[in-house]
């Protein structure tokens, strides 16, 4: 077996380590710093930047710069998040043939999973520098609360980029892990994920080396963003009280408002006041105009206080579905930049009644327990016996009337599997068909459809006589699978597939060939 990298693919930065004599270290990028940003730039003449190059063209380039990309992968066009995404992406986005939303990049589109695909190729080229020889395959961390397609996109942007994934994880149960095996503690902990773009609330229990996960909650749709974009939209709308401009309607003066809205939001971590400056915003009727403002944390906070509220239902369910209290967490974790922000760290501490952990580096845990995750798969670690995760939606299927029923149950230990039997309604049928949703809302129609199962080529026989055994799976990377056989004979009932998203095993491999192979790609230092 060939050396197996952690990978953390954040919303904002990206970080990739491994493990030397049993220890995660992080391993820097081409330019000796320990995170990349998640961004992809093509220039003009046609080149592919990567990481901080490709974010320094983002105010010159907005149309080409894609960041944020997390945030689109496994998605559907015409979702909610994404038609509201649309409104402030200084790139294009367009719908796929099969609904899935892609990035329009000049005249051609791409899918999330092959940009996603360039960022972890640099983290790739870093890690082989960093050892002098190839490196193909890797543990990949997502966000708790991914769902199925947004797993396998995740899975497929590795793929895209010559990675074979040795398992997914998700970031805060590597958080805990990383934690727990430097701190070697036993005991409860809570993990408060708070990245660029999603929040995940884990409660985990480690006992001698076993690492079990009681319970996920969070929010695929808030994060770090989410804070800046308040700032912008203030800026936006004292400008426009002030002048009477919309800046929203220009690409380049709303791409730097938003890298000075970020700016802003993190000095206001450690200071109480900042000044955002930005000269020539926009020239109109030959009259430039500028932006001098100054920002207080403390409007800072009650422009964001609800963002941080939100998190708050999602740690109170996750810690009733483990059926534990507060006060008897031993730790509280802070994972993600955005947990830097004193206001997050004042209402956790107060949630919990208790001081999260120091000595956590928010950007770099992540990556640390994905290299940990690799070293218990190849067996590098051995003290540590168990890691026992959970799936953190429902998995059922529609039933009549827009019905949905659940076969398995959010926070279900994975990998766990389901049989259940299905039989014709009409003589002679040959075909069953199974929708299979993943949610926790109780109609159909409001739970995200990962896929038709079609069962297939049943032997004419009267209603209700075929018994088709269909069982439900999903596996430690927390992916799907279907499969059925007839219960009388104990041969596999043939099954047509549908999936409701996703990107088919040919596309992926051509991208992969296209990817790994013709373009020219110019990655991480200048020159
Ligand atoms: P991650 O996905 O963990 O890399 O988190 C990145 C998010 O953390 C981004 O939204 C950053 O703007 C945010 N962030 C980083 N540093 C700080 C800071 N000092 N204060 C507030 N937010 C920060």
């Amino acid at each position: 077996m060939g050396r197996v990298i952690g990978i953390d693919l954040g919303t904002t930065y990206s970080c990739v380590a491994t493990l030397e004599g049993g220890k995660p270290v992080v391993i820097p990028n081409l330019e000796g710093l320990p995170t990349t940003p998640s961004v992809i730039s093509f220039t003009a003449a046609g080149e592919r930047l990567v990481g901080t190059l490709a974010m320094r063209q983002a105010v010159t380039n907005p149309a080409n710069t894609f960041y944020a990309v997390k945030r689109l992968i496994g998605q559907k066009f015409q979702s909610a998040q994404i038609q509201e995404a649309m409104t402030r992406l200084p790139y294009g986005l367009t719908e796929a043939a099969n609904g899935d939303v892609a990035v329009v990049q000049g005249d051609r589109t791409l899918s999330p999973p092959e940009i996603s695909a360039m960022v972890l190729g640099y983290l790739k080229e870093c890690a082989e520098s960093f050892f002098g020889e190839t490196v193909s395959q890797a543990v990949i961390t997502v966000p708790a609360h991914f769902d199925d397609a947004q797993r396998q996109a995740t899975k497929d942007a590795a793929t895209i980029c010559g990675l074979d994934v040795q398992r997914v994880i998700n970031e805060p149960t590597a958080a805990g892990l990383a934690f727990g095996l430097d701190a070697r503690k036993n005991g409860l902990a809570a993990i408060y994920d708070l990245g660029g773009g999603t929040f995940d609330i884990t409660i985990l229990e480690a006992s001698d080396g076993v690492f079990n996960v009681l319970a996920t909650n969070g929010d695929s749709y808030l994060g770090g963003e989410d804070f800046d974009n308040r700032i912008l939209e203030w800026l936006v709308a004292s400008f426009r009280a002030e002048t009477g401009i919309d800046l929203g309607a220009d690409k380049l003066a709303l791409q730097r408002l938003k890298e000075a809205a970020e700016k802003a939001k993190r000095e206001l971590s450690f200071t109480t006041e900042t000044e955002i400056n930005l000269p020539f915003i926009i020239s109109e009727k030959a009259k430039t105009n500028h932006i001098r403002k100054s920002l207080s944390r403390k409007t800072f906070e009650a422009m964001t206080s609800d963002l941080v509220e939100r998190t708050l239902p999602r740690i109170e369910q996750a810690l009733a579905d483990a059926k534990v209290g507060a006060e008897r967490i031993d730790q509280v974790i802070l994972v993600g930049g955005q947990t830097r922000m004193p206001l997050v760290k004042e209402r956790v501490t107060k949630f919990f009644g208790r001081a999260p952990e120091e000595k956590v580096d928010p950007d770099q845990i992540v990556a640390m327990g994905a290299a940990i995750q690799s070293g218990i798969l190849d067996g590098q670690v051995r003290d540590l016996v168990l890691l026992l995760d959970v799936t953190p939606f429902a998995l059922g299927i529609e039933t009549e009337g827009d019905g949905y029923e659940r076969i398995i149950e959010r926070n279900t230990t994975v990998p766990t599997r389901k049989v259940k039997a299905f039989t014709t309604v009409e003589h002679n049928q040959r075909r069953v068909r199974i929708h299979v949703l993943q949610g926790e809302g109780f109609l159909a129609s409001m739970n995200k459809s990962l896929a038709v199962f079609e069962l297939v080529g049943i032997e004419p026989a009267p209603a209700g006589v075929p018994q088709i055994d269909v069982t439900f799976e999903i596996n430690a990377d927390g992916l799907v699978r279907v499969s059925a056989k007839d219960k009388e004979t104990g041969l596999s009932q043939k099954v047509e597939v549908r999936p409701s998203s996703g990107l088919s095993p040919a596309e992926v491999e051509e991208m992969r060939q296209r990817q790994t192979g013709r373009e020219l790609a110019k990655t991480g230092v200048d020159g």
